[in-house]
């Protein structure tokens, strides 16, 4: 592995456990030499986190629930007080109520709607909007994570799939807006990889059955190979790509009957 980011500083949003794809992002990141400050969700978190980001030199540990705006401010003032800047900031965060990931879609609550809405897709325009004056003129990196639910009908993603294709067009709106101030803006669309969040989709299991079947490579994705697209995503070997929804999912999207 080459130290490729040494000297450079990100944030990572998402990680719950070793099994978090924020996590494989993470030690990514940190295996290239970049400095990580890396956020818990909530008290239950904290020590799990604060654990697992003791592996990364350097790193900090800051609480931020995303729909709370004085955590993301408070993220970014110790930011901008330990490092002065940010070169990569990665959002993997999403969150529906459990009921409503089964079923039909149409019995989606509207409060169960907004809340999917704002912690998986709004989050990231707020976080983008507080990260800018950190990143701005550094040729920096943003990365969420996006699943094909917001493409196509995958059974019970349900309110999860709106949240994402509203994810992944706040990804092209952002490219575009940031562009000029030498930032990029992408998403990596990953297969399905058991996680906390994931295995509270109904049927799961059979989905991970189907891609192992039914993809091109016929297995399903791993959370390293989601974090080495992450590395590509935030290192120079990308600098021409932005706006862009990246598939990691063992070449399943392109599968029709
Ligand atoms: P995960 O380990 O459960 O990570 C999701 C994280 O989001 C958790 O740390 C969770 O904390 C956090 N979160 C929820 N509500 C939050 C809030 N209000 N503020 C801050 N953080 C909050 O699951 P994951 O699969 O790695 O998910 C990461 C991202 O990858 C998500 O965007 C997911 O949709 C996407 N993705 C996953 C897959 C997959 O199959 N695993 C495929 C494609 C895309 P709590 O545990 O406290 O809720």
């Amino acid at each position: 592995m080459t130290r490729s980011l040494e000297g450079k500083t990100g944030l990572i949003l998402g990680v719950a456990n070793k099994r978090s794809l924020a996590w494989a992002c993470a030690r990514a990141l940190a295996d290239a030499g970049m400095r990580l400050a890396v956020t818990y969700a909530n008290d239950r978190l904290e020590k799990s986190v604060r654990e697992l980001a003791a592996e990364l030199p350097g790193s900090i540990v800051l609480p931020c629930d995303v729909t709370q705006p004085a955590h993301i401010d408070a993220v970014m003032a110790s930011i901008k007080a330990e490092w002065g800047g940010l070169d990569s900031v990665i959002h993997a965060v999403a969150f529906a109520k459990r009921e409503e990931l089964e079923g039909d879609f149409f019995h989606t609550s509207k409060e169960g709607y907004m809340l999917a809405h704002e912690v998986s897709a709004y989050s990231l325009t707020e976080i983008t909007r507080k990260a800018l004056p950190l990143m701005e003129g550094r040729d920096a990196s943003i990365v969420t994570l996006t699943y094909i639910g917001g493409e196509r009908v995958i059974k019970n993603y349900n309110v999860m799939g709106i949240a994402k294709a509203a994810l992944e067009a706040s990804v092209r709106y952002l490219a575009a807006d940031l562009g000029p101030r030498g930032i990029r803006v992408n998403a990596i669309s990953a297969g399905p990889i058991r996680t906390l969040s994931s295995s509270g989709v109904s049927g799961f299991g059979g989905m991970l059955d189907h891609i192992a079947t039914h993809a091109p490579l016929r297995r399903n994705v791993t959370q390293e190979e989601v974090g080495d697209v992450c590395l590509f995503l935030c290192g120079a070997h990308s600098r021409g790509i932005t706006g862009t929804i990246l598939y990691v999912d063992a070449g399943y999207h392109i599968m029709g009957v």
